[in-house]
C-alpha cells in the first residue's frame, strides 16, 4: 500500500464548533494527521510526502472565485479591528437570496453553509496540502496501478464547487476522481463516510464518466441533511449514475456490508478503469459521532472486497475522529487490501 501525505497537513487546528448552542471541542483536530500517518506507516510498502501541486487540479472541480477566498480570507480577517481567533461566519444567504457581497462578512457566508470550518491561520495550507496528497497519489495510482491510501486532512467529501461544509474545504476525492476519470475515462467513486457526500454528488451530479455512490445515515435523521436520498439518481446528462444508499442510525455489520455489496453489484455494471474511495471511519461504533455500529473487522471486509474487484484503488481519507479505537479501525481498513 503506497501512503502519501504531506506534514502541512497539521498546520489547520482549529480548536471550537459551534454544536446545540454550545463550543464544542471542534472534532478535526491536527492530531488526527499524526494518528492517521503513524498507523497508516504500518500497513505501507512505501510512504510519499506529496509535492504541493499549486491550485491548478482544485479548479478541474472548483470554483475560482472561492478557491481565490479561501487563498486570501485570513489576511482580509485579521485587518478587521477586534475580529475573533478564527474566521467564523455568522450569517449566510438561504432560498431566494442570490447576490454575492463585497464585505468580507458577507462573503464568508457566501462561501460557507455553516459555522463547522473555522480558519486559522495554517487552515489554507492544510487543504492544499491535503487536496495534493489527493492529486499525487492519483498520479501514482495511475503510474503502479495501486492501491494507494492518500492522508487527507482536512476532509473533503463535504465541499461543493463554492462551499466550504462540514469541516471539508476542498473535495479531495473529487479533485483525485476527476483527474483519473481525465486520463483514464470512467471512474466510479464509493463514498462509506457516515455522512453524506453532499459536496461529492453535487460535483459530478451531471458527469456521465464518474459513478457516485454513497452509504450514509439517512439524511432525514442525520447531517449533513437536505441532500442523500434514494430518489437522487444523477443530472439529465448522468441519469443513474449517483446512487445514495440511506441506512437508518445504529445500522450494523450485516446491514452495511449488504448494502455495500449492492453499490459493488452497480459499479460492476458501470465498468469503472479505476475507483476512488471517499473513507471515512466514521461509521465505526467506536467513533465519537456514534451514528452505525459498524466493528473494525467491518472495514476489514470492506476493504477485502474493493481490492477482490481487481480494479486500481484509490483511498481518501475523510472522516473518523479521534477515539482510543480510531487507529485500529484504520489498521483493519488498510489491512483488509492483505499487506
Ligand atoms: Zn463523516
Amino acid at each position: 500500500m503506497l501512503v502519501v501525505h504531506h506534514p502541512d497537513e497539521a498546520r489547520h487546528d482549529p480548536e471550537h464548533v459551534f454544536r446545540m448552542g454550545r463550543f464544542l471541542p471542534q472534532p478535526d483536530r491536527a492530531d488526527r494527521y499524526r494518528l492517521f500517518l503513524s498507523e497508516a506507516c504500518k500497513h505501507a510498502s512505501e510512504v510519499v510526502e506529496a509535492p504541493l501541486c499549486g491550485t491548478e487540479p482544485l479548479l478541474t472541480v472548483h470554483d475560482a472565485g472561492y478557491v481565490e477566498f479561501l487563498q486570501t480570507v485570513w489576511q482580509r480577517w485579521r485587518a478587521i479591528p477586534d475580529a475573533g481567533p478564527e474566521v467564523v461566519p455568522s450569517v449566510h444567504p438561504t432560498q431566494r437570496m442570490h447576490r454575492k457581497p463585497k464585505d468580507l462578512l458577507g462573503e464568508l457566508g457566501w462561501y460557507s453553509n455553516s459555522t463547522s470550518c473555522p480558519i486559522g491561520e495554517g487552515t489554507y495550507a492544510s487543504a492544499l496540502a491535503s487536496a495534493a496528497s489527493a492529486v499525487h497519489a492519483a498520479d501514482r495510482l495511475m503510474a503502479d496501478g495501486g492501491p494507494a491510501y492518500a492522508l487527507c486532512r482536512p476532509p473533503g467529501h463535504h465541499a461543493y464547487r463554492d462551499l466550504m461544509s462540514g469541516v471539508c474545504f476542498f473535495n479531495n476525492a473529487a479533485i483525485a476522481a476527476r483527474r483519473l476519470s481525465q486520463a483514464m475515462g470512467r471512474v466510479a467513486l464509493i463514498d462509506i463516510d457516515v455522512h453524506h457526500g453532499n459536496g461529492t454528488q453535487d460535483i459530478f451530479w451531471s458527469d456521465s464518466n464518474v459513478f457516485f455512490a454513497s452509504l450514509h445515515v439517512d439524511p432525514d435523521f442525520g447531517p449533513p441533511y437536505y441532500a442523500g436520498y434514494a430518489d437522487e439518481t444523477g443530472g439529465d446528462e448522468a441519469r443513474g449514475l449517483n446512487l445514495n444508499k440511506p441506512l437508518p442510525v445504529g445500522t450494523d455489520d450485516r446491514a452495511y456490508l449488504a448494502a455495500f455489496d449492492e453499490v459493488l453489484a452497480s459499479v460492476a455494471r458501470f465498468a469503472p478503469k479505476a475507483i476512488v474511495v471517499s473513507a471515512g471511519l466514521d461509521a465505526s461504533a467506536y467513533d465519537p459521532v456514534q451514528t452505525f455500529r459498524l466493528s473494525n473487522e467491518a472495514f476489514g471486509e470492506i476493504s477485502g472486497r474493493l481490492a477482490a474487484t481487481g480494479l486500481p484503488v484509490l483511498l481518501v481519507q475523510e472522516g473518523g475522529y479521534l477515539s482510543p479505537n480510531l487507529a485500529a479501525c484504520l489498521g483493519a481498513f488498510l489491512g483488509g487490501f492483505g499487506g
